[in-house]
C-alpha cells in the first residue's frame, strides 16, 4: 500500500469544451503521479502533483540507452457518471514483465493499480463525457542515473500522466489498408517484442512512415527470423477469421500480449469459436483470400479496441477483405467490449474495476 501525498494545483486548466476535437494524447489533465526508486531504498515519495515538466541532467541514462517502459490503459465514464477501469491488473502484471526484461525494478501490482486509481480519482473531472471518448492513462518509467556507463541504473522515476482522448472512430469503424512489411522487422526471439518499451517503437517508426507515404495506415509485421509468419499490425495484435476459425500469433516472446487480445479470445471462446494461437504464414492468408475463405481481419488494442482491415498488400499481391466493410464478428466484438467498458453491458467476467471517489 502506497502512502500517496497529494498536492493539488492552484491553477486548474480549462477543460476542453468540444470533446469531438480531442484527438489522441494531445492534451493532459491537471495532475500527474510520480514515484522515485533508489537502489537499496526501493520505491519512495509516491506523490500526485500538478502536471508539468521536470528538469533532467543531459547525461541521464534514459536519453542515451533507452531504459524506458510504459503502459497504456483507459478510464471510462458510465452513463450514471461512474468512473471505471478495464482489467488494470493485467497492465500491472505486464508492466512488471517489461520491467524485468529491461532490468528495471518491479512495482507490486496492487501498488500500480492503487497509483492509477489515485491519479484518475484526483483528475476524475477530466474523464470525457461523450460517447466513445475516454481518459487515456500512460504509466511509464525511466532510468534516471546520471552518467554514460552502460549498466542497469540505480535510480528510476515512475510517472502516470492522463490525456482525455476522443472516440477513435469519429466516423464509425473505417476499415484500413495494411502493408505487409517484408524488409524491416519489429521483434526477434530473445529480444524485447513482448515488452512495452519505447525502443520497440523507435525501431518501428521508419517502416510505418514509408507505409503511410504509400497510402497505407499501418504495417503488418512478420516474424523476425523467416519473415514468413504474421505477428502484429502497427501497435496492435492482429486476428484473422478464415473459414470460420480465428487465428492469431501466439505470445511466445515476439508478440506483445495485449489485454484486448486476451479479452477478445475469451469472448470468442465463450461464443463457441475455435481460436488458434500459433504460426500463420502470410502466404496462407493470401491463399485463403484467393479461395474466398479470408472472412475478416482486424487489429486489437486499447486505443482502437478493434480496427477492421480491408486490404493486405504483400510482395505485389493484394488481398481484399469483407468487401471493404467491417465484418460481422469484428462489429460484434467491438460492441461487446465497448459495451462492457462503458458500462452499457453487464460485466459478467469481473473485468471492471471502479474508481471510487475519495
Ligand atoms: C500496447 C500494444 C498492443 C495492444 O495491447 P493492449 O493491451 O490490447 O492495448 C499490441 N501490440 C503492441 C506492439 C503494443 O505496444
Amino acid at each position: 500500500m502506497l502512502d500517496i501525498k497529494i498536492t493539488r494545483t492552484t491553477a486548474p486548466k480549462a477543460k476542453p469544451q468540444d470533446e469531438s476535437k480531442l484527438g489522441f494524447g494531445k492534451i493532459f489533465s491537471d495532475h500527474m503521479f510520480l514515484m522515485d526508486y533508489t537502489e537499496g531504498e526501493g520505491w519512495h515519495d509516491a506523490r500526485i502533483v500538478p502536471y508539468g515538466p521536470w528538469e533532467m541532467d543531459p547525461a541521464t541514462t534514459v536519453f542515451h540507452y533507452a531504459q524506458e517502459i510504459f503502459e497504456g490503459m483507459k478510464a471510462y465514464r458510465t452513463a450514471e457518471g461512474k468512473i471505471q477501469l478495464f482489467r488494470p491488473d493485467c497492465n500491472a502484471n505486464r508492466y512488471n514483465d517489461s520491467a524485468d526484461r529491461l532490468g528495471m525494478p518491479p512495482i507490486p501490482p496492487e501498488d500500480f493499480v492503487q497509483a492509477v486509481k489515485a491519479i484518475v480519482d484526483v483528475d476524475r473531472d477530466w474523464v470525457p463525457h461523450s460517447d466513445g471518448a475516454s481518459l487515456y492513462i500512460r504509466p511509464f518509467c525511466i532510468a534516471t542515473d546520471v552518467g554514460l556507463g552502460v549498466h542497469a541504473a540505480k535510480h528510476y522515476r515512475f510517472a502516470i500522466i492522463c490525456s482525455p482522448s476522443g472516440a477513435y472512430y469519429a466516423e464509425g469503424l473505417d476499415p484500413v489498408r495494411i502493408y505487409v512489411e517484408d524488409e524491416y522487422i519489429r521483434a526477434a526471439p530473445g529480444l524485447t517484442g513482448f515488452t512495452k518499451c519505447g525502443g520497440n517503437y523507435a525501431a518501428s517508426i521508419k517502416a510505418g512512415e514509408l507505409a503511410e507515404e504509400r497510402g497505407f495506415s499501418q504495417v503488418l509485421w512478420l516474424d523476425g527470423v523467416e519473415k514468413k509468419y504474421v505477428e502484429e499490425v502497427g501497435s496492435m495484435n492482429i486476428m484473422f477469421k478464415i473459414d470460420g476459425k480465428i487465428y492469431t500469433a501466439a505470445c511466445t516472446g515476439t508478440v506483445l500480449p495485449g489485454v484486448t487480445r486476451r479479452s477478445i479470445i475469451e469472448l470468442l471462446k465463450d461464443w463457441g469459436y475455435e481460436v488458434i494461437e500459433g504460426k500463420l504464414a502470410i502466404a496462407d492468408v493470401m491463399k485463403a483470400a484467393d479461395e474466398g475463405k479470408l472472412e475478416e481481419v482486424f487489429g486489437t488494442g486499447t486505443a482502437a479496441v478493434v480496427s477492421p482491415v480491408k486490404e493486405l498488400d504483400w510482395e505485389g499481391k493484394v488481398a481484399h477483405i469483407s468487401g471493404g466493410k467491417i465484418g460481422e464478428l469484428t462489429q460484434k466484438l467491438y460492441d461487446t467490449l465497448t459495451g462492457i467498458q462503458w458500462g452499457k453491458l453487464p460485466d459478467t467476467k469481473g473485468w471492471i474495476v471502479p474508481v471510487e471517489e475519495q
